[in-house]
């Protein structure tokens, strides 16, 4: 029997958000799913897990339920998530929300490991409350943790609760996976020494560490060794009496999903009768949540250069432009959707005539059907961040091309760039380059973008959702059994 099978053990997912969201409407909490790359792909992974006979792994999620609850209900919306979802929400004030994750979340460490240092801000009772929310985190667990668990902690909002967890439970696996890059040394030692020490420390306490890149990997042992002053061998740090396994998880799709969604009858309607309306023009695919890290302004420039230069392309390709609200009412997001949406009115106000709209733009969240028709019935997808963890709208796009024409033109800087080298690779700082980019994948041979889709989707189909997670939750195990190896023979 393979002993790194999780049988029998119960893993406990633990994320700033839980896989639903609530609402208050008339009086009464309404619980919807969340939406969101992180939520669904665990969704995806968890409910293989529950199908798959090999795997028979039980499972709970811990974490913020997407507003602050008036103490009165507390109970109520616990019992229901608990019965409903196998979740169990840590309640949050709006003081706390406000300031570690629209604060120290949001306003320090996004844009610090995105590369944005000078729109860092650093603030001492951001951090105070980051700290607090993590012991909150982890007062809510110990209520449910038991001896058989294993515990996977995921993202920068949490990066505080490994050590907290492991100080009170210190023989319960703990697992952690990044899901941001983590930034090189130069970048990360710009956070004042305290808090870099204690974020380093932080997530030691966990057993493994996983992140999506061996960059973002080897940034981390970087800034282990010359902050702390521990060494690594092979991905293993030796602290005074424990090993911690770092490694790199590339995050994958639920490929079947996205491959076979084309045989839906209603996503084939909606696919085909957008294509009716675009009188068959060809199409440039472009979504993301609005942020500056997703590059949307370049990529709007480099459009108008195509245009520009490329006279031919025009009154006979749409770029359709899909922006999904993110972080609303905060001042620079609003500028941010000002300035785009300027820019789009000025390409559109530029080229555009009676009869041809060069950028179709919409300010909204498309559900699952939707996406799939555009993913499908899309030439190009565009996919230029400035900086990006993975980026799993390129993945999606790849992955929905199951007659395998297409072509991806995807930045240097997203994660996914080093999985996906047959895509059409850019600068996304050099908008000459975007419109070469475009120029070449409009021309691009069908066998060229079957030779490289092929290659792409083989690779999206072997490391999909499930073997990540798989993955992830039996090196988890490994880890572990090598910290009582070691530490019987310390003793
Ligand atoms: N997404 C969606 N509807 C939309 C736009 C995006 O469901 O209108 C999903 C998309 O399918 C993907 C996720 O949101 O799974 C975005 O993940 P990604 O890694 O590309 O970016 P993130 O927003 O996590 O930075």
């Amino acid at each position: 029997m393979d002993k790194r099978k999780p049988k029998g053990k119960r893993l406990i997912i633990v994320s700033n958000r839980l896989p639903f969201t609530i609402k208050k409407a008339d009086g009464s909490y309404q619980f919807d799913e969340s939406v969101g790359g992180l939520a669904t792909g665990l969704r995806s992974y968890l409910e293989s897990m529950k199908i798959s006979s090999n795997e028979n792994l039980d499972y709970a999620w811990v974490g913020w339920p997407g507003t602050t609850v008036e103490d009165d209900f507390n109970e109520e919306v616990k019992s229901r998530s608990i019965a409903e979802y196998r979740s169990y929400p840590v309640f949050l004030s709006e003081e706390d929300m406000e300031k570690f994750y629209h604060g120290f979340c949001n306003k320090t460490i996004w844009p610090l490991f995105h590369y944005f240092p000078s729109l860092t801000i650093y603030q001492e009772d951001y951090w105070q409350h980051y700290n607090k929310v993590n012991e909150i985190f982890c007062n809510t667990l110990i209520n449910i943790v038991n001896q058989d668990d294993l515990v996977w902690i995921h993202d920068y909002h949490l990066m505080q609760l490994p050590l907290l967890l492991q100080a009170r439970t210190p023989n319960i696996p703990i697992g952690f996976f990044l899901h941001i890059p983590f930034p090189s040394f130069e970048i990360f030692r710009l956070l004042p020494d305290r808090w870099r020490r204690k974020i380093l420390e932080g997530l030691l306490g966990a057993n493994l560490i996983g992140f999506h890149t061996y960059d973002y990997m080897q940034h981390f042992l970087q800034c282990v060794l010359r902050i702390l002053g521990y060494e690594h061998n092979m991905g293993q740090i030796m602290l005074p009496s424990r090993i911690v396994k770092v490694d790199t998880f590339p995050m994958g799709i639920d490929f079947k999903k996205y491959s076979t969604a084309i045989n839906d009858s209603e996503i084939q309607w909606e696919a085909k009768n957008l294509k009716e309306t675009l009188s068959n023009a060809k199409i440039v695919l472009s979504v993301d949540r609005l942020d500056y890290s997703k590059g949307i302004f370049n990529r709007l420039q480099g459009f108008e250069i195509l245009l520009e230069e490329q006279s031919q392309f025009r009154n006979n390709i749409v770029l359709i432009l899909i922006i999904v609200p993110s972080r609303i009412g905060v001042e620079h997001y609003e500028q941010m959707k000002k300035q785009i949406e300027e820019l789009v009115g000025k390409i559109n106000g530029r080229f555009g005539t009676i009869s041809w709209t060069p950028i179709l733009y919409q300010y909204k969240y498309l559900p699952f059907q939707p996406l799939a028709a555009l993913y499908n019935i899309s030439d190009v997808a565009l996919v230029t961040p400035l900086r990006d963890g993975m980026n799993l709208v390129a993945k999606e796009y790849i992955a929905s091309k199951a007659n395998e024409l297409g072509v991806l033109i995807l930045s240097e800087m997203a994660g996914s760039a080093k999985e996906l080298g047959e895509a059409i690779i850019i600068n996304p700082n050099n908008r000459e380059e975007i419109a070469s980019a475009l120029r070449e994948a409009l021309e691009m041979p069908e066998d060229e973008q079957t030779r490289r889709m092929k290659i792409m989707r083989l690779r999206l189909q072997r490391y999909d959702i499930i073997r990540w997670g798989s993955e992830f939750v039996h090196q988890l195990i490994d880890a572990t059994e090598l910290q009582i190896r070691n530490y019987v023979k310390v003793l």
